[in-house]
């Protein structure tokens, strides 16, 4: 039996009572890629855009094993311990490819996930980065519209995607392991300077004197760095996710965070110019993939790429000319 649609405001009603089956079904009326459904999705974004904002949205990447999954499980008890309500996203681009998610096995986080005040959602599937930050940026509007007051947005230590996270949480952490040695030399240097904390776990057992010393190596090399978010030194500390040693710690540092960037401005720019880098990303998706999925341009490329190749066309000349095969085509609609 196919189900009656909602109205847009039933809709709009049902997430601003948090009732959790709608909001779900709102957020696959985000996800999906049919031209209907984006419409109706708008619609009730348009309509609660006053009620969303009001969220502190914090990022956190790692690469896996890292402890994320843990962490976020502590993490968010935590928080609905002392009277918050967790709404836990993730971007996961590779599981558009995989058909997995990291997110996706809700077992990662079972008691999380049972807990009324915390909602807990998979990455979307399907499609590029850019799909997959403008569905995880929507769905984020949607549960702070349904009252969740703090937005964790979980992605893995790979790729873009840490661009992509930094570019809609206020505040970004870093969970690392011992060994930062490895870690400082190559590629995540790029990551360390995207990020306000870095949180060394499983500091227990064993493992805790080495994780003391990572923390002082990551202190060491972060004072150098250029920190990510103006007025804030971006510091190591230690955690155990598993014994939920730290967590507390964690959480003082990001009110802290919070507070000086509040006073400063940085916090409120970064907002604004989130919006703005929104706007122009999501134009480049769309012309990107209406260019390269235009039919003429399809037919043409390959032919015109010959010639470039042949030697008998200059790129720019190349590239003016399937412009105007897009640009005409356009016109004439
Ligand atoms: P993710 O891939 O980053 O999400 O990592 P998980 O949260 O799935 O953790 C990977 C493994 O590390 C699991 O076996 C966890 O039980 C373990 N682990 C996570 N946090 C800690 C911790 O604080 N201490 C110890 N000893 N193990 C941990």
């Amino acid at each position: 039996v196919k189900r009656k649609e909602r109205s847009v405001s039933e809709y709009v009603e049902g997430v601003l009572n948090n009732d959790r089956t709608i909001l779900a079904q709102a957020i696959t009326l985000v996800e999906s890629n049919a031209a209907k459904h984006m419409e109706r999705a708008q619609q009730i974004l348009h309509e609660l855009l006053p009620h969303v904002g009001r969220s502190i949205r914090i990022g956190i990447t790692g690469v896996p094993g890292a402890g994320k999954s843990t962490f976020i499980e502590a993490f968010g008890q935590f928080l609905c311990e002392q009277g918050h309500r967790v709404a836990v996203l993730a971007v996961d681009p590779s599981s558009s490819i995989t058909g997995g998610s990291i997110l996706g096995d809700k077992t990662r986080m079972e008691n999380l996930a049972r807990d009324p005040r915390a909602f807990i959602r998979p990455s979307p599937s399907g499609g590029t980065l850019g799909g997959v930050h403008r569905k995880t940026r929507e769905t984020m509007l949607l549960c702070e519209a349904a009252g969740y007051d703090i937005i964790l947005i979980e992605t893995v230590g790979v790729g873009q995607s840490e661009f992509v996270v930094r570019s809609m949480v206020d505040f970004f952490m870093m969970i690392a392991l011992t060994g930062a040695g490895d870690e400082l030399q190559g590629m995540k240097k790029g990551i360390m300077e995207l990020v306000d904390a870095v949180v060394i776990n499983k500091a227990d057992g064993d493992n805790k004197p080495k994780a003391e010393a990572a923390r002082e190596e990551y202190n060491q090399f972060l004072h150098y760095l250029r920190p990510a978010t103006p007025g804030w030194e971006t510091k190591a500390y230690t955690c155990s996710a598993l014994l939920g040693e730290g967590i507390e710690k964690v959480w003082n540092v990001v009110e802290a965070f919070i507070s000086v960037t509040k006073q400063s401005g940085a916090f409120d720019a970064r907002r604004r110019h989130q919006l703005k880098d929104w706007i122009y990303s999501m134009i480049k998706d769309y012309l990107e993939s209406s260019f390269f999925s235009h039919p003429q341009i399809k037919a043409e490329l390959p032919m015109i790429e010959n010639h470039v190749i042949a030697g008998t066309l200059s790129v720019t000349k190349a590239v003016q000319q399937l412009l105007q095969i897009y640009e005409t085509k356009k016109g004439s609609e």
